[in-house]
């Protein structure tokens, strides 16, 4: 038989346990049918792409990522500390942008970080850089923002009660600081929410083509639709109109929020949570399909809202904040599982953590469901307990790599030296036999799989402390966290993240080995083309173009 491609002169890391090296791949379709060591052995292909020495693992697959969110913050002022490490030069780039934007028009500046600046920034001073503005200033974790008093005034923040999960911060004086921390940035939705449906499908489309860049070939979005991740409740239709128009170029998992989730009514005894049609996660093909439900416990570690046991090092009376009273979490936790949801519940600090913890016992007593794979996004904060029990309710961790070195000096500030080991575990997990997603939280960090594979090995902050070297793992661990175990979270593993028969041919080919190459090195791995579905989506060098046709 004769396949429509064939492709060669690559080393294959195929994760497949049956042949976990290759020499050549075979794909009909979308999909695998061969791979192989013996050249010999390779059918003929209509297309054979050589692949120049090159090494090729299974497509890269993020398992907690936000396309819109990072998508429409391209278009914004960039904070990041990479760029802007003094107040000065924050307030510098927001007057350039009043400068350039007609008065009344929104400034949005995307990712300072106190840690790196000194402090939050000061109403008075950015009031002068942008007096006939908007201004919002989103912080890096995305869990606070600091709007300037136009916005305050704009809507009535002085006399605004706190929201549950939030906090107007005030001055001595009572008057609004500018900080709006967790759930009290949702009080400025009146104003700057929901994004339009052309400016999703445009973010969108301009994400996709820099995943595909970094050897991306599929995403979950880890909250659509509500809450503080979701960008309008029309999300889910940006992301059937980007389909529609061939700008859905990475295969997109939906986490919808549970926020926007409601009792529905069938008949007798049928009546399920969820939302509307009682589509539920496993809805849809590997394009695009809905998958666990996203429910908040807690905020985060260097905004200081994380939810801790002990209070944070250097403000023991600051335990941070739940987003949800316990009763309430158990409540949609249970409703959620009881409907056949698959869950992934944010909780960073290990206050939040327990609470996640005490409301799964209760429900798998309740109602046991085998391979549920309920999971829980970032466990930030896992002591010893912690681990022993999440381990024994067989949930799946969602722990952030690139975390380390982006954020993990601010997170040794606000932990402290005594549970700084208990910080974004992953040899941990992956010992007692989990499968363990990989994933980066983008935008909130660099996404790109080889920066999270390289922190996954290395753990190295931008200071150059190794944080909690025990929980290191080796590249290849990392490369299946990345692939396969990312798969695995969101039941997608008989479809992707190995490179064997039956399988999508989705796949990024390598400038060298990162299993052989100096681990401090991963980071400087080229992605020299990635392909999904058997077509070349990313091929800077033509590799594709230039196939042999095999007659
Ligand atoms: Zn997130």
């Amino acid at each position: 038989m004769k396949v429509d491609l064939l492709l060669t002169g690559a080393d294959f890391i195929t994760l497949d346990p049956r042949q976990p090296r290759a020499r050549w791949l075979a794909v009909h379709g979308e999909r695998i049918v061969a791979a192989g060591t013996d050249p010999a052995e390779a059918p003929k292909g209509y297309r054979t792409v050589e692949l120049g020495g090159t090494t090729v693992v299974p497509g890269f697959h993020d398992a907690h990522n936000h396309t819109v969110q990072y998508g429409l913050a391209l278009r914004h002022v960039d904070l990041k500390s990479s760029q802007v490490r003094t107040l000065d030069e924050l307030y510098r780039r927001v007057r350039n942008a009043a400068d350039r934007q007609p008065a009344g028009s929104w400034i949005v500046g995307e990712a300072y970080d106190q840690n790196v600046l000194g402090a939050h920034p000061d109403l008075a001073v950015l009031d002068r850089a942008a007096p006939d503005h908007y201004v919002q200033l989103t912080h890096k974790s995305r869990h606070m923002c600091f709007v300037n008093s136009a916005v305050i005034d704009a809507l009535d923040l002085q006399d605004a009660p706190d929201p549950m999960g939030g906090t107007v911060q005030r001055g001595p004086d009572g008057r609004p600081t500018g900080l709006l921390l967790e759930s009290a940035m949702e009080l400025l939705r009146p104003l700057t929410w929901p994004a339009s449906l052309p400016a999703m499908v445009d973010a969108i489309s301009s994400a996709h083509a820099r995943y595909l860049a970094e050897g991306l070939t599929a995403v979950q979005e880890a909250g659509v639709g509500a809450g503080l991740a979701g960008s309008s409740p029309l999300e889910a239709y940006a992301f059937q109109v980007a389909r529609e128009q061939g700008d859905l170029r990475v295969r997109t998992t939906l986490m919808p929020v549970n926020a926007g989730a409601e009792p529905i009514r069938g008949a007798n005894s049928d009546d399920v949570f969820g939302f509307g049609l009682g589509l539920r996660n496993g809805f849809g093909d590997p394009w695009l399909r809905i998958g666990p439900m996203k429910v908040f416990s807690d905020g985060s570690l260097i905004g200081r809202s994380a939810a801790l046991n002990d209070g944070y090092h250097e403000d023991p009376c600051n335990h941070g904040m739940l987003a949800m009273e316990p009763v309430d979490l158990h409540a949609v936790l249970r409703a959620a599982h009881r409907s056949g949801w698959q869950t992934a519940t944010h909780a960073i600090g290990d206050r939040a953590l327990d609470a996640v913890l005490d409301c799964y016992e209760r429900i798998l007593a309740e109602t046991p469901r085998a391979d549920h794979r309920h999971r829980v996004e970032h466990a930030g904060v896992a002591g010893p307990d912690a681990v022993t029990r999440l381990i024994r309710l067989g949930l799946i961790p969602d722990p952030q790599g690139r975390f380390i070195t982006e954020i993990g000096d601010g997170m040794i500030e606000a932990l402290g030296p005594d549970r700084i080991g208990w910080c974004y575990r992953s040899r941990s997990w992956v010992d007692a036999g989990i499968e363990l997603p990989g994933s980066s939280d983008r935008p909130v960090v660099d996404g790109a799989p080889l920066l999270g594979i390289h922190d996954m090995v290395n753990r190295r902050t931008a200071s150059g402390l190794v944080l909690g070297a025990d929980e290191s793992l080796t590249p290849l661990q990392a490369l299946r966290a990345y692939t396969y175990g990312s798969a695995h979270a969101t039941f997608l593993e008989e479809d992707m993240g190995m490179l064997g028969s039956g399988r999508l041919a989705d796949l990024t080919v390598l400038s060298d080995d990162l299993t052989t190459i100096a681990p401090e090195r991963i980071r400087d791995i080229e992605v020299v083309a990635t392909f999904v579905g058997g077509a070349a989506a990313h091929d800077p060098q033509h590799l594709a173009e230039q196939a042999a046709p095999c007659i």
